[in-house]
């Protein structure tokens, strides 16, 4: 009899990874874990999903980060000098506003102002 190096469950699954092609394991703890919180299979082998990960953080431009942590921006509020952090590449060419000023511009554009009193 041979004995198996790994513990296998009949309910671990084989998933064709989409980025390399190779076979890779899905397991029935993993799935257990993925299906208590809503997530779909992984499409991708580990090794695939960390290269990706880490070619997130050496910060590529990427338009789907949701998911990921933000970087954040320290720049200087051109209303009242105060320096803060925003969660986008500044603009050179616009001002931009601490969080403060910026919710007090956008309540002025909506003009609330007689509503309040
Ligand atoms: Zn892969
Ligand atoms: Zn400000």
């Amino acid at each position: 009899m041979e004995a198996t190096q790994q513990e296998r469950s009949p309910d671990d699954k084989l998933i064709h990874c989409t980025d390399c092609g190779k076979d890779f394991l899905f397991t029935a703890g993993e799935q257990r874990y993925y299906e208590q919180r809503g997530f779909n299979p992984p499409r991708r082998c580990k090794d695939c999903r960390d290269k990706r990960k880490s070619e997130k953080d050496s910060g590529r431009h990427s338009s789907a980060g949701m998911d990921a942590k933000r970087e954040m921006f320290r720049v200087i509020c051109a209303s009242c000098g105060v320096e803060t952090s925003v969660p986008f590449k500044p603009d050179p060419s616009r001002p931009v506003f601490c969080q403060r000023c910026y919710l007090q511009s956008r309540e002025d554009k909506a003009g609330g102002r007689s509503r309040n009193d």
